[in-house]
């Protein structure tokens, strides 16, 4: 099939000699957003509850999660390795001991070959760093941060709890150590229309990003978000309106840019909108169909 991107599976195979799969782990972090350290109530749009598959978390340790993980993937492929995905809440928020502790877990489970870690980028010491270099140098790492917006004042409306300067520097600090970096962004946050997304996929670009992720808004029950969209509703794209906007957001990124996803799916009983039902491979199918058909 004819690539429009470069996709994170023909990434992926380069970097690695077998097949790898994720498994997520929670280990248990809170987020400095959320406990008052920073900020209170969280990212407006936030519900962690939509992070986690049935395997992971209730209360069970790394190792048990990655092995029940390992469990559910085992049947796919045989021989298939495994990435530690830290993903829920921020996780690098501990003391540095103790995130050694739970990445060095993780990577004691046999077949795990790597890790990715989930965070924010104001939640970055320059000791960890110093720390994570030298762990990139000897197993498979990404870090990943959660950009989500460019745009300051949408950042504050977010509240988000800390601004794109600081997103930035986060993420200099982190490819100047050599360690793989992915980004992770939303678009059609509240204030921002097309015209504001493609106006922020230069600056994205521009950032010493391996590895991207793009997600369309979702409206997640419970949320602070949910209450502002039942009070005053605002536009969410429809999947149409949203594969045009993703072709042309494309076109202004680096071509060695990796994405990795182009949509989220929150679990059908918190999603409240937009219920658009696709997998990212469906996603990623139709959106190479309206690529075929558009060429530029
Ligand atoms: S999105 Fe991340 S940073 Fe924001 S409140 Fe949720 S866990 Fe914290």
């Amino acid at each position: 099939m004819e690539q429009y991107y470069y996709d994170f599976g023909t990434w992926i195979k380069k970097q690695l000699p077998y097949k790898v799969q994720k498994i997520s782990v929670d280990a248990g972090f809170s987020c400095p957003n959320r406990d008052g350290r920073i900020g209170k109530g969280g990212c407006i749009f936030c519900d962690n509850r939509t992070f986690n598959p049935s395997y992971c978390g209730q209360g069970k340790t790394v190792s048990q999660q990655l092995e029940d993980g390992k469990k559910f993937f085992a049947h796919k492929y045989p021989g298939m390795k495994y990435l530690a995905y830290f993903q829920a809440y921020t996780n690098t928020y501990g003391s540095l001991e103790h995130l050694k502790s739970i990445y060095e877990e993780a990577l004691g489970v046999e077949d795990v070959v790597g890790i990715v870690i989930g965070t924010r980028p104001d939640c970055v010491s320059e000791e960890l760093l110093d720390y994570l270099e030298a762990l990139s140098r000897r197993t498979f790492l990404i870090v990943e941060y959660g950009i989500e917006s460019c745009n300051d004042a949408t950042l504050k409306y977010i509240n988000r709890g800390h601004d794109f300067a600081c997103t930035r520097r986060a993420i200099e600090e982190t490819a100047r150590r050599g360690i793989l970096v992915g980004g992770h962004i939303i678009l059609g946050l509240p204030g921002e229309d097309a015209a504001e997304s493609l106006r922020q996929a230069p600056v994205i670009s521009s950032l010493p990003l391996n590895i991207l992720k793009i997600h369309q808004l979702q409206i997640i029950r419970g949320t602070r978000l949910a209450q502002l969209y039942s009070q005053h509703p605002f536009h969410l794209y429809s999947v149409e309106e949203y594969i045009e906007l993703i072709a042309r957001y494309i076109q202004l990124l680096r071509k060695d840019l990796v994405l990795e996803r182009f949509v989220s799916q929150s679990p059908p009983d918190l999603l409240i909108a937009p219920k658009w039902g696709l997998k990212n491979y469906e996603f990623a199918h139709r959106l190479n169909n309206y690529l075929k058909a558009n060429r530029p």
